[in-house]
């Protein structure tokens, strides 16, 4: 059956672009093959609407409405699903862990108390987390909370689901001009959109992106932190349920394979370690990698590239967070809505040619 709009990819962009139009009662079909390194099974969760951004960007006022609007959305998947995406409103504390990162987060500081926001506050960090190692002071951005990811994709699938969103495991392999092949036939499409992730490259060769691969663990604490941690390194340390701690990530542009390297995991857990000591006692419970998918101008690619085929991706490593403004957006862009086109404007393909 040919449905209104085809999606190709179900990682949170596509299903969050489906959930948005299937409440528009639009009909919705997704083809999606989940990967050992899907990205959105892969992601810390944190909804970094302030910590992401240290100059101005196109893209920071949809990160904070993104970020406000994953409250509303959590509550309207609980309901519809039963499903906790597991928010938690642990705040964001962006920490220097060696001298030659003070002036970098000092500037992002400066920055961000210009900005309409919720405020941040220059803080002694084991003031706000006691937990941690004496590191000076830190940006307590008490704003940017956090998700489960691998929660948010399974409920968004769950309600696409439950909205008569049809998903169809099957690797899309061609786009034709109004057919996609896969590996049991063609398909027609009315409306196609590609939210492949890291993999719409191979779809739509003529996209300016690449991979950035990136490994993860989860840790079982017997005292979990209050907050998250953000080194300016990259290395974070985000506090989950039941006594659960993800540290991330690593990051390896141009990979996308899915091994997990010791070397990455010593490196990881030796810098999470040195901000905050007692988690040499964890218990490690999972290790995992992901891919990112990645821009030459580090903006998402979103708008149409031909008068039915229409791309959204390139969302880095904050798609879990934009995931909720990026399917309100995309869902009234297609259907004509100027405002949301006006707002998607800077993510636009053509804007490489
Ligand atoms: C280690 C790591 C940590 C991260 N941490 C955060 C974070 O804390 N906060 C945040 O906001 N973001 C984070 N991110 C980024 C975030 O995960 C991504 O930006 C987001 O998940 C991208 O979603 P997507 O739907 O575009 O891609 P994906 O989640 O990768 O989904 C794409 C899907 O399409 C499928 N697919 C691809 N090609 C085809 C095809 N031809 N046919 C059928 N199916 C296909 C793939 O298998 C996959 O299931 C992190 C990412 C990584 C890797």
């Amino acid at each position: 059956m040919q449905t209104d709009y085809t999606i190709i990819g179900g990682g949170v962009i596509g299903l969050s672009i489906a959930y948005e139009l299937l409440k528009k009662n639009f009909s919705v079909t997704i083809f999606n093959v989940t990967g050992p390194t899907t990205a959105s099974l892969a992601a810390g969760g944190m909804l970094g609407g302030q910590n992401e951004f240290s100059e101005p960007s196109p893209l920071f006022d949809l990160a904070i409405e993104s970020r406000a609007q994953h409250s509303v959305l959590a509550t309207e998947l609980d309901a519809l699903t039963g499903i906790d995406v597991e928010l938690i409103p642990s705040g964001l504390l962006k920490v220097a862990t060696q001298p030659s990162d003070m002036p970098s987060l000092t500037q992002q500081y400066q920055f961000l108390t210009t900005q309409p926001a919720t405020p941040v506050l220059w803080r002694k960090a084991n003031e706000v987390e006691p937990l941690m190692s004496d590191l000076g002071q830190g940006i307590h951005i008490t704003g940017d909370h956090q998700v489960k990811a691998r929660q948010l994709t399974k409920a968004l699938t769950k309600a696409v689901q439950l909205l008569g969103g049809t998903i169809i495991a099957e690797h899309v392999r061609k786009i034709n001009t109004a057919t996609l092949t896969t590996d049991n036939g063609h398909y027609h499409y009315q409306h196609l959109i590609v939210a492949a992730g890291a993999w719409s490259k191979q779809l739509v060769p003529q996209l300016p992106m690449y991979p950035v691969k990136g490994e993860c663990m989860m840790l079982r604490v017997q005292r979990a932190p209050r907050t998250t941690i953000f080194a300016a390194d990259g290395c974070y340390i985000v506090p989950k349920k039941n006594n659960e701690v993800l540290i991330g990530a690593t990051s390896y542009p141009h990979q996308s394979d899915a091994g997990v390297t010791a070397g990455g995991i010593q490196s990881l857990l030796t810098r999470a370690i040195a901000m905050m000591p007692s988690l040499q006692h964890a218990q490690i419970i999972e290790t995992w990698c992901g891919v990112r998918p990645q821009t030459i101008d580090e903006l998402p690619i979103i708008g149409a590239i031909s008068p039915h085929i229409y791309c959204c991706t390139g969302h880095y490593r904050n798609g879990i967070l934009l995931s909720a403004i990026t399917g309100k957006l995309v869902s009234e862009a297609l259907i004509g809505d100027v405002n949301a086109q006006q707002r998607l404007a800077p993510f636009s393909p053509y804007r490489f040619i």
